[in-house]
């Protein structure tokens, strides 16, 4: 087991999560062997830290001191990354969640990939979630995987890689990072809220993702989603209206109360309904899947609208064949 740095020095660096220790060590031999490709694309569930993954082996890599296993914290190369103006370092992200990543800053990105390193070791880049990027962004950056430059590292982090160009994806070395060791995750969030039993119930509820259970233990965001939950319920039961559940629903957030619907739907299948295969429960599945596709490509549907029809669709799924 290697020794990590000692947090005092570490503020802003990012160590990768527990779970993650058995890829570090295989990223860690690439590098020591000269076999890092220059595109890596890593995927799997939102909520499993794969961002975190990709930030510390870009400082890993950056870190100029010799036989470290993660970024030393001290050098001059991980001074510039704490004071977060590392010039061989490109990290983009959507201005805001759900918004698009456009044409420019791609374009500055693949310029620094371009060029010679400042600090003369690496250069690296950061996309993520590499599906924002819009097609025209798409495109700058497969001119930049055409050409790979020396000691140049992309960084692609995918939720949703379905959503990436297919060109894109082919260019990468590709990472898909599965659900994390419950064991090692459930403790991972047991030592943060102190009771197990709570937190081996989140992550149950999470379906298995430690980030999102642990923004569930830390925000009202799980009591959001029990009433949200509890809406879908009624619906079913026949307790609620598909207008006033709809009224109810359009002032959140419609890309994550899709995924919550997903979760149920989930445990509703593998549980509660799983002798009483229900053909329109998959259909369904496939509605609230397209919907997601629609919000996220920022067609900005009406909310009210929205949630008026997948609920009625929803009702649809239970109400018995004529
Ligand atoms: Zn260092």
């Amino acid at each position: 087991m290697p020794s990590l740095p000692s947090s005092e020095t570490t503020a802003s660096l990012s160590l990768p999560y527990p779970w993650h220790q058995e890829l570090w060590d295989s990223f860690n031999q690439n590098i020591e062997q000269g076999r890092m490709a220059h595109a890596l694309m890593l995927t799997g569930p939102q909520g499993i830290g794969k961002e975190r993954l990709a930030l510390a082996l870009a400082q890993r890599l950056l870190c100029t001191a010799e036989m470290s296993k993660y970024a030393c914290g001290s050098c001059k190369s991980c001074q510039l990354l704490l004071a977060g103006n590392h010039p061989d370092l490109s990290i983009l992200e959507p201005e805001e969640e759900g918004k698009r990543i456009l044409i420019d800053p791609v374009r500055k990105l693949c310029m620094l990939l371009s060029k010679t390193a400042q600090q003369g070791g690496w250069k690296l880049a950061v996309i993520m979630p590499a599906e924002s990027m819009n097609i025209s962004a798409s495109n700058a950056l497969l001119k930049s995987l055409e050409e790979p430059q020396g000691k140049a590292l992309l960084i692609l982090v995918s939720h949703r890689p379905g959503m990436v160009s297919a060109t894109i994806r082919s260019r990468c070395q590709k990472y898909n990072l599965p659900l994390p060791d419950r064991e090692i995750a459930t403790q991972w969030l047991a030592e943060i809220t102190g009771n197990r039993q709570e937190s081996e119930a989140t992550l149950d509820l999470a379906t298995g993702r430690p980030l999102l259970a642990l923004e569930y233990l830390q925000s009202d965001s799980l009591e959001t989603r029990r009433q949200f939950e509890a809406i879908v319920d009624k619906l079913r039961l026949g307790e609620l209206s598909a207008l006033d559940a709809a009224q109810q629903c359009q002032k959140q957030n419609s890309d994550l109360m899709l995924g919550w619907f997903m979760d149920y739907l989930h445990r509703l299948a593998t549980g509660e309904l799983q002798n009483k295969p229900n053909a329109r429960l998959f259909e369904f599945s496939d509605k609230l899947r397209s919907a997601r596709g629609w919000v996220l490509s920022g067609s900005n549907p009406n909310p009210q609208l929205l949630w008026e029809e997948l609920f009625m669709d929803w009702l649809q799924v239970f109400r018995r064949r004529a």
